[in-house]
């Protein structure tokens, strides 16, 4: 191959293959649907394209959105086509080796610790499984705008590209030829490779076809000396009158004989259903699970927390399924204020657009994975225009309020979130799966319903209800405002919460002393995002909030109060001419303290302690 080119691997992809192929890790199959994910990538970009570009897809069989998967027994080798858009020289160089996504070192250090391989589509780097099965893979692709190439790697810590001049064209779209390793001989069964298709790919929007090779009984004419000594052959059949009464039957029809024979044909392994389009009643909840994998490209064992799936109708009319995922994802903060993509899939009439709109769901939002399906929508036109459309404002208003109505009911279907005490038993036995979910959602969510109350003042109540903390009378569990203030005393006009860095901290405060004393609840805010998030919190249910190290702190009246302050007027004054003016503004009298003398407490509008201190690491 005269214009082999041979490349070195980024040094983190090279680490990331040489972890893949000593893996010790049992469930290799894992390569298929990530091959089968990929060729399903490779589609859906190449009929976006198609829109609005009718000539892109060619004609004949290049027009065929489909995945076929074949297998070479003698030659082990089991191959992965698609006719997706393919790829140039230069992607493949690029994608496949010399340019190290976000992705790979994260999964790299996920792996040296107890990272499971499973997970690796999340981290985009699952073309790299094939070297589970494979000790030899070679990408064969045509895209549009090059010729041919084939990219070749033993993973020995390079590959090779070169223009290919010996396969056969594929028109366009990408092979894949796995040479399976020793091991591996199980996936050259094609009944394997079936079931696995069953299991992993059943959600793929495009046909997946296998090359079944079957044996089978075909009735083929009898051949004339076999039959001889069986019957007699017709040229003989004048002679032997005799025998015809014998052999009336085998005289009426053409003479057979059955025989064994090897046919094969392509087989399609699954039904291209789109699963939103069906009536969500007759979805089931294993179904909408594996979809729900397919779609987040996430196996781990852990099922969605919640789902929503509707229909909106009226102006603007769209299907929608959304998933609240097990787990929050390895990045899902690190880029926060500069990503601005959600995670949902955008369709319009079943065709899939991108997943990389921007402003379909605002950005606090992003941990939920889902898909869009719009009849509105134009199918003709750019991303860019698309972007423009004026009916997405309509989606993401109607997308927020499902989502959130989707957080509420995970909350409200959690027993241990209930203030019901009897509600909480008696139906113990149906809520057992449900137990518990909410606190789950709060641990790996929480941070995002504080930027959405900080971010989304539209819908800052409602996500105030999705706010869970702990308190001084919340006994070591997460508590709501609504259970806060179910047990507000009589009398209490605020809300009251302090902030710092730990719970224990906190509970040692002398703020909290004559609060205690007196059985106020104090909420316990540790979370250095809970300072901004009380800045923008200003009530609830007509409630204002308190910070009880702030000026301003009102518990119930007490007539004592003017009387104590008259007497101690004396004693203020001096204190304040004593202490610098421009170290204290005032000096009072405390209705906070129970043991400890005396303390300094903020300013109504100035920055509590805590945030100081959050202020001071910030510009160190
Ligand atoms: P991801 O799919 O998450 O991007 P992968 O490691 O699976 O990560 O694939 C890496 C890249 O290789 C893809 O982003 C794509 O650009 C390219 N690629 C892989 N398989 C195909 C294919 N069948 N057709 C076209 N491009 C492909
Ligand atoms: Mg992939």
């Amino acid at each position: 191959r005269g214009n082999a080119q041979q490349f070195e691997f980024q040094a983190e992809v090279s680490r990331l293959m040489d972890i893949i192929i000593h893996s010790l890790y049992s469930n290799k199959d894992i390569f298929l649907r990530e091959l089968i994910s990929n060729a399903s990538d490779a589609l859906d970009k190449i009929r976006f394209l198609s829109l609005t570009d009718k000539e892109i897809l060619g004609e004949g069989d290049n027009t065929k959105l489909e995945i076929q998967i074949k297998l070479d027994k003698e030659k082990r080798i089991l191959s992965i086509r698609d006719r997706g858009i393919g790829m140039t020289k230069e992607d493949l160089i690029k994608n496949l080796g010399t340019i190290a996504k976000s992705g790979t070192s994260a999964f790299v250090e996920k792996m040296q610790t107890s990272g499971d391989l499973n997970l690796i589509g999340q981290f985009g780097v699952g073309f790299y499984s094939v070297y589970l099965v494979a000790d030899n893979v070679e990408v064969i692709s045509k895209h549009n705008d090059d010729k041919q190439h084939v990219w070749e790697s033993k993973a020995d810590g390079s590959f090779v590209v070169s223009e290919d001049t010996y396969n056969e064209p594929l028109g366009r779209g990408t092979e894949i030829r796995l040479h399976l390793r020793e091991e591996a001989g199980e996936y050259l069964e094609e009944s394997k490779l079936k079931e696995l298709v069953k299991r992993y790919s059943e959600f793929i929007n495009f046909p997946i076809y296998i090359w079944s090779t079957k044996e089978v009984d075909v009735e083929v004419p009898a051949d004339e000396e076999e039959e001889s000594s069986e019957s007699s052959s017709s040229e003989e059949e004048t002679e032997e009158d005799a025998e015809k009464t014998e052999d009336e039957d085998a005289e009426k029809k053409p003479k057979t004989k059955t025989v064994k024979e090897t046919n094969s044909e392509w087989e399609l392994l699954n039904d291209v259903k789109a699963i939103w389009l069906r009536n969500p009643k007759e979805v089931t909840e294993e179904e909408y699970a594996k979809f729900y994998q397919t779609l987040a490209k996430d196996f781990s064992e852990d099922k969605p927390l919640s789902w929503s799936h509707f229909t909106a109708e009226g102006d603007v009319e769209f299907k929608a399924v959304l998933f609240v995922p097990p787990k929050a994802p390895h990045d899902l903060y690190e880029s926060y204020y500069n990503a601005n993509k959600s995670n949902l899939k955008l369709y319009v009439r079943r065709v899939f657009i991108s997943d990389e709109f921007d402003d379909l769901l605002p950005k606090y939002l992003n941990f939920l994975k889902g898909l869009v399906d719009s009849d509105t929508l134009p199918l003709n036109v750019s991303r860019e225009m698309l972007q423009q459309h004026s009916s997405l404002k309509t989606i993401k208003k109607k997308l927020i309020r499902k989502a959130l109505d989707m957080i509420r009911k995970l909350a409200e279907e959690d027993p241990d979130e209930s203030n019901d005490k009897e509600k909480k038993d008696v139906e113990k036995s149906d809520d057992d799966e449900k137990r518990g979910q909410y606190t789950r959602f709060w641990n790996e969510f929480g941070k995002s319903i504080k930027l959405g109350i900080i971010e989304d003042a539209a819908n800052r109540n409602r996500l105030a209800k999705l706010l869970r903390f702990e308190s001084t009378k919340s006994d070591g569990k997460l508590t709501s405002l609504d259970q806060y203030i179910s047990r507000m005393k009589s009398g209490q006009k605020d809300i009251f919460y302090l902030t710092g860095t730990s719970k224990e901290q906190l509970d040692n405060s002398p703020f909290l002393e004559r609060l205690k004393k007196k059985g106020y609840e104090v909420i316990f805010f540790t979370d250095p995002v809970d300072e901004y998030l009380m800045q923008y919190l200003m009530d609830y249910e007509d409630k204002k909030f308190q910070n009880v190290s702030k000026e301003g702190l009102k518990l119930g009246k007490d007539s004592k109060d003017k009387e104590l302050k008259e007497s101690y007027k004396e004693l203020t004054k001096w204190w304040k001419g004593a202490l610098a003016s421009d170290n204290v503004d005032d000096v009072k009298l405390s209705n906070r303290l129970a043991d400890t003398p005396c303390v300094v407490v903020t300013s109504k509008f100035g920055w509590s302690a805590n945030m100081e201190k959050i202020m001071q690491s910030q510009t160190l």
